[in-house]
């Protein structure tokens, strides 16, 4: 099977260095899901004449860049939360609302009593919508069934929709999302639950590939996270974490000295969470969508990237603080709320989630070798995405070489 896209305005590649790259007149062949050979049109390899099942995509005129990456989202719930966001705007804070029974466990006590097949439903549009804006590879958190039998459930969920495809997900167990009620008055048993029930069973049976844990005051403090993480990483699981989201915590450090592959949110990094950052190669996951949400200041994008980290940017589509499916919006406020420019965001949004996802060597980029995950803008210059915001530019996204959605 050979899928070629031929003739694009800008061919966006990112290089090894994470530079992202610029081809003008550029053309892409994929051949069985893998991308064979990228190059100016002009000198593309002639297609022999008994070469069967090509299928040719016109981008005269657009842009043609990687699929983009989601590497954080909990798009796997059952219920609304649309009460929550009028009380916000009434002034009431994320704090409040949980204390009156909002936030996280309101989705915990929903899903609790969705079925894995409800779960599924619900989530195949989410998953529809975020194809439709080009994203071609999503993590997935489980973290609001915090039970044993619940989070399992909501991992099988999301095992079962990857097989669906044809996007591609990434499963995270976030157990360690909140303390559940009924162990309102035993954490210790939890996180005892956590590390020695549902760990073990995670690790043993394959679903997740990845730990994550909510470290914030009133959550899981930096103690119990490094207990949490260490016995996953012990277990063989790649270790996220959400850092430094509300408070300075030390989320960012944690991160670091545990070998996390991303620390994600980070609004209140320290200056010394940055420099950990740095030398320890974990990517930063920005997620400028909750900030807007909670109309809360953003995280130090420049600050970071000046200082030699890694950004990504994700979603974090969720009921709660941000529900969108929208990517490259949040590409649109990672520019004109954080500073970031259209190459750094094209990058965060490609190779560098990819990075954050442990698989930069096969996604994110346009290179011989690489994974056949392309979409097509209808745009002729790749900072339009950005810059006429809010709209959905991309016309073809294509997913191991196949043509999955055509606007
Ligand atoms: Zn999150």
């Amino acid at each position: 099977m050979l899928t070629i896209l031929h003739h694009a305005a800008q061919l966006v590649g990112i290089a090894p260095s994470g530079e992202c790259t610029l081809l003008p007149d550029g053309s892409l062949c994929i051949r069985d899901g893998i991308i064979e050979w990228v190059g100016p049109a002009a000198e593309m390899p002639a297609v022999a004449e008994n070469e069967r099942d090509v299928t040719w995509i016109d981008a005269k005129g657009k842009v043609v860049l990687p699929g983009f990456i989601d590497s954080h989202t909990h798009l796997l719930f059952a219920g609304s939360r649309i009460d929550e966001f009028e009380q916000r705007l009434e002034g009431m804070s994320y704090a409040e609302i949980a204390a009156r029974g909002g936030g996280i466990l309101r989705t915990v006590e929903r899903v609790r009593r969705a079925s894995k097949e409800e779960l599924k439903a619900l989530a195949r549009p989410r998953l529809r919508r975020m194809l439709q804006f080009g994203v071609t590879t999503i993590e997935v958190k489980s973290g609001y069934g915090l039970t044993p039998t619940d989070e399992f459930k909501c991992l099988e969920a999301i095992a079962d929709l990857d097989t669906e495809g044809p996007w591609e997900l990434v499963p995270t167990f976030l157990g360690a999302h909140a303390v559940p009620p009924e162990y309102r008055a035993n954490r210790d048993g939890y996180i005892h639950s956590l590390c020695e029930e549902m760990l073990p069973e995670v690790a043993r049976q394959g679903l997740a590939e990845f730990c994550d844990v909510f470290c914030e005051t009133g959550v899981f403090s930096v103690v119990e996270s490094r207990r949490i993480l260490r016995q996953a990483r012990d277990l063989g699981l790649r270790l996220k974490l959400h850092a430094d989201e509300l408070s300075p915590l030390g989320g960012a450090e944690l991160a670091a000295e545990v070998g996390a592959v991303s620390a994600d949110h980070l609004l209140c990094i320290s200056e010394k969470g940055i420099d950990a950052l740095a030398a320890s190669g974990t990517v930063a996951t920005l997620l400028p969508g909750t900030a807007f949400c909670l109309g809360v200041a953003y995280a130090p994008a420049r600050q970071l990237i000046e200082r030699g980290v890694s950004v990504a940017l994700a979603s974090d589509c969720n009921p709660g603080t941000c529900m969108t499916e929208n990517l490259p919006l949040i590409g649109s406020m990672a520019c004109t709320q954080m500073g970031m420019k259209p190459a750094e965001v094209v990058t965060a949004l490609t190779r560098n989630a990819a990075a954050a996802l442990a698989r930069a060597d096969r996604i994110g980029s346009l290179a011989p070798g690489m994974q056949g995950d392309v979409i097509v803008c209808n745009v002729s210059d790749y900072r339009e995405i950005f810059y006429h915001f809010g709209i959905n530019h991309v016309e073809c996204v294509v997913k191991r070489g196949r043509v999955v959605h055509a606007a």
